[in-house]
């Protein structure tokens, strides 16, 4: 644990030099790990409302009190809701493709940070806060994990919870490695996900407590059936409560 903490700490500061801070929108110069100028991070506007409850997609116009959209009224998802921090943006979505298709380990803890908008600006997630629930990555099969050198999804938890004061608990291993689900139906993606997940050593000491709650990590929030999945793995093992932050409605 404390050499992979160090090895980490190395690999930053090499990325450092190669990288030097930058703005990822307009370029200027950037202080400390950040990857956003003061200036362009304000002008990535946080959900606002009205959003839907449970997948936090955003609607134009006026409704009143708390709703689920359309596409939501159908489901049954494991977690109580998902609170994207954001919605979609271009200068957002471009840092989350640099994560991790460019290997941009460095663009996390902005990425982090960010997500702490939605412990911030959403009165849902103070339970959460005030009880300490632990922060769960989303996590990557071994196979991928090897390619990209880290999982995004743990960086990004991991940066949150320095923010936030919340822990980091990597209860969850995927099993199966599933190809890009982008293409396929929900349908098809929740079939592929059937048994993807296991909890990890760590995941089986925390569940067996039967802990009130977790908060389940990931960088977007697209149709929430990986998200799910892995919920419905940690509510049937004891958890009992789970909630899904994400920096990004996709
Ligand atoms: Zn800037
Ligand atoms: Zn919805």
């Amino acid at each position: 644990m404390a050499r992979g903490e160090d090895r980490r700490g190395w690999w930053t500061g090499v990325l450092d030099l190669v990288y030097p801070g930058v703005c990822h929108r307009c370029g200027d110069g950037v202080a400390g790990d950040g990857s956003l100028c003061e200036d362009c991070r304000d002008c990535l506007p946080s959900l606002r409302e009205p959003f839907c409850r449970v997948c936090g997609e955003e609607f134009e116009g006026r409704i009143e009190g708390a709703f689920e959209c359309p596409n939501c009224r159908d489901l049954e998802f494991a977690f109580e809701f998902a609170r994207p921090a954001l919605p979609n943006h271009p200068v957002l979505l471009g840092m989350i493709h640099e994560l991790k298709y460019g290997r941009r380990i460095e663009i996390a803890a902005e990425l982090g940070r960010l997500a702490g908008r939605a412990f911030a600006e959403d009165p849902r997630l103070a339970e959460a806060l005030e009880s300490g629930w632990p922060l769960v990555p989303v996590p990557l099969h071994r196979r991928r994990r090897l390619w990209r050198y880290f999982n995004q999804a743990e960086e990004i938890a991991r940066a949150l919870g320095e923010a936030t004061g919340l822990p980091l608990c990597r209860a969850l291993l995927r099993r199966v490695s599933t190809s890009s689900q982008t293409r396929l139906s929900r349908a098809q993606r929740l079939k592929n996900l059937k048994g993807a997940f296991a909890l990890s050593r760590e995941g089986k000491a925390f569940a067996a407590a039967g802990p009130p709650g977790a908060v389940l990590v990931d960088d977007v929030f697209t149709t929430g059936a990986t998200t799910g999945e892995c919920a419905r793995l940690l509510r049937r093992s004891g958890v009992q409560k789970v909630v899904v932050v994400t920096v990004m409605r996709g």
